[in-house]
């Protein structure tokens, strides 16, 4: 075939591939028109999963008569004038893509009136071409009709999936704008019947009951915004300093779930930047590092986060679609959500509680802060007031170590906030009730008694809590307990886990482990963490080795943490060992020392609360 230019209309066709794979993407295309338009009161309707029908209506600003043609033009737009323009995008939509495209694979009918105007205009595109123009009289704003999307390309049709698959998608759509646009009423019909509503009232714990339910709502917690961290609170100096104050022009908002909540993939995460939903590996794992130690490995938590930023530093032109950003300053950014979501969760984390009358294997955690309020309106107000246990308990200093050989010295708990070693200040909202140590049952758990009820501790839990908390905030000292050894401990290893270990070197030698190549499979242990000092070290090597493998963690910073977490489980005190009195004593004390006690550093409680009602409860005495 000879080189010739494409017809316009197969040029449309193409480009619209692009934009246009799946109703869904039919559906973000026009709710975004509509946002930009101003409006507060959006319905969705759809047949068959949107495949033979889609129709958007909003009381959006309208589309002046003289301009609705143009709209359905290739390149089209009211959102940009000039290339200025791309530097400092506040509107959803600017590539004037988006109408042409749906209309060049449909049949679309437009209705719209402008507020300025008396008369609107209803205009159908077919197959890219206008077969009907008239005037109406209609209300103010736009109502968009799309039938028989792709038509015109069947080939595209073939690879749409089942109705209830593409109708899922767009109420996951639907969903997520909702939570990002609490003041805008949505309405979303499928097939003559309303699925999914919100009042847009501004509330987003509404929306997030609507979205999820009450009673995964309740278990959310309202994200609080953190600037950038400018200096190390003990004063020391830090690494993490924005470097020209860009993350002091980020803010966050938005919900994010309790540590008892929790999914087995990540499709409840939900960020939007500027308003446009993203898809943001980085921001995603910024959210994840935030977690780290409160989640159990293979689970992932639901959040909807806002960030908001000057849209200067933000390059939104990077695909079609829209679902990707460029930052200019990503390291900011993402400290910021980090340090935001960490300080959230730190301030919030409960204490899994007993359900009355549920079956010990089957308790679900809850927040112990409150009684299950039995009205929607009451758990409305939970949601919006929840607040963490305030505790009076005197915090002593000077706590010995009788009894714990591998726990060092009375430390103030200056703790780490995370992976990435930023060091939080000490919160007092988290902290325990004050405990008095009853016992111990099974060699296994520590029963303690608090001014509400009585606590089981998991002693090994506990301990790896404890364990790890110091390790963290010696090494953001730089004053790791480290036992250099006169006899270095010769270790054989496969030629994989040769290669693994020297490139896993220097993060090992961070944590006091110091090895040194001998011949070609055997290493040399030099030192080790004095925390391992009554360990067996090849044992724990092996150990160690493994996680390497098995880690597919984003950061090199969450790998250093994944090492110190084992290396505290293989110290901790075990689950089977005889613990007498001062000992018990010493490890609630120390635990009430820690910045997140409720949780191991895999994320499994420490303990479990049963609270004096419901022991009262239980026993039928109320
Ligand atoms: P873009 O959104 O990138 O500008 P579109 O093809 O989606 O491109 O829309 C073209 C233009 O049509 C918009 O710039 C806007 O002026 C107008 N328009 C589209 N939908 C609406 C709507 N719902 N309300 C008001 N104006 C609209
Ligand atoms: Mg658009």
């Amino acid at each position: 075939m000879p080189i010739h230019i494409l017809p316009a209309s197969l040029v449309s066709q193409i480009a619209a591939g692009e934009v246009v794979e799946r109703p869904a993407s039919v559906v973000k295309e026009l709710i975004e028109n509509a946002i930009d338009a101003g409006a507060t009161d959006l319905t969705i309707e759809t047949r068959d999963g949107g495949r033979s029908f889609i129709r958007i209506s909003d009381n959006g600003s309208g589309i002046p008569a003289a301009e609705v043609e143009l709209a359905f033009g290739r390149h089209a737009t009211s959102k940009l004038a000039s290339v200025d323009d791309l530097n400092h995008i506040t509107t959803l939509g600017f590539r004037g893509e988006a109408l042409a495209s749906i209309a060049s694979v449909a049949k679309v009918i437009c209705m719209t009136r402008s507020r300025e105007e008396t008369v609107g205009t209803r205009i159908t595109v077919e197959g890219g071409s206008i077969v009907e123009r008239s005037s109406i009289g209609a209300p103010a704003g736009t109502v968009i009709t799309v039938e028989n999307l792709f038509y015109t390309v069947p080939a595209r049709l073939k690879f749409l999936k089942s109705d209830t698959t593409e109708r899922r998608q767009i109420d996951t759509l639907i969903s997520r704008y909702a939570m990002a646009y609490p003041t805008i009423r949505f309405n979303l019909i499928h097939n003559g019947r309303t699925s999914f509503q919100t009042t847009g009232n501004g509330s987003l714990p509404d929306v997030l009951i609507a979205v999820y339910g009450v009673e995964v709502a309740e278990q959310m917690i309202s994200l609080t915004s953190q600037p950038p961290l400018r200096e190390h609170p003990l004063g020391l100096p830090t690494a993490n300093d924005a470097p020209s104050g860009e993350g002091e022009r980020v803010r966050v908002a938005g919900y994010i779930s309790a540590p008892t909540l929790s999914r087995a993939n990540r499709s409840d995460m939900t960020i939007f930047v500027n308003g446009r939903w993203v898809q943001d590996r980085g921001l995603n794992a910024a959210v994840l590092q935030a977690y780290h130690t409160l989640l159990m490995v293979g689970r992932f938590p639901l959040f909807i986060i806002r960030v908001e930023l000057n849209p200067e530093d933000v390059d939104v032109n990077v695909h079609p679609a829209k679902t990707e950003v460029r930052f200019r300053s990503s390291d900011a950014i993402f400290r910021v959500v980090q340090r935001s979501v960490r300080r959230t969760l730190i301030d919030h984390a409960p204490i899994p509680q007993v359900q009355p009358s549920t079956p010990a294997s089957t308790w679900q955690p809850s927040f112990d802060t409150h009684e299950a309020p039995s009205s929607h309106l009451a758990r409305l107000e939970q949601l919006r007031s929840l607040q963490p246990v305030q505790s009076s308990v005197d915090r002593g200093s000077g706590i010995g170590d009788q009894g714990f050989a591998q726990v060092r010295g009375p430390e103030t708990p200056t703790v780490v906030g995370g992976p990435s070693s930023e060091v939080e200040p000490p919160v007092a909202n988290n902290q325990l009730p004050p405990l008095r140590v009853i016992g111990q049952i099974g060699a296994l758990y520590v029963i303690a008694e608090g001014p509400d009820g009585m606590y089981l501790i998991d002693q090994h839990a506990a301990h790896e809590r404890v364990l790890y908390e110091r390790f963290m905030a010696d090494k953001a000292a730089l004053n790791i307990a480290v036992q250099h050894l006169l006899d270095p401990i010769p270790v054989e290893v496969s030629p994989d886990e040769s290669t693994l270990l020297e490139e896993h070197r220097e993060v090992l030698s961070a944590i006091g482990l110091q090895l040194e190549p001998f011949g070609s499979s055997t290493w040399l242990v030099r030192s080790i963490p004095a925390l391992l000092i009554n360990d067996d070290i090849r044992v724990a090597l092996n150990e160690l080795v493994a996680d390497l493998i098995a880690g597919d963690l984003p950061f090199a910073a969450n790998e250093e943490a994944k090492l110190i977490t084992r290396v505290c489980k293989r110290a901790a005190i075990k689950g089977g060992q005889v613990l007498s009195l001062p000992e018990m004593n010493e490890l609630i004390r120390q635990l009430e020392l820690c910045v997140s006690p409720r949780t191991c550093p895999h994320g499994r409680p420490t303990m479990i609360h049963f609270s004096a009602s419901q022991m009262a409860r239980e026993f039928g005495r109320i």
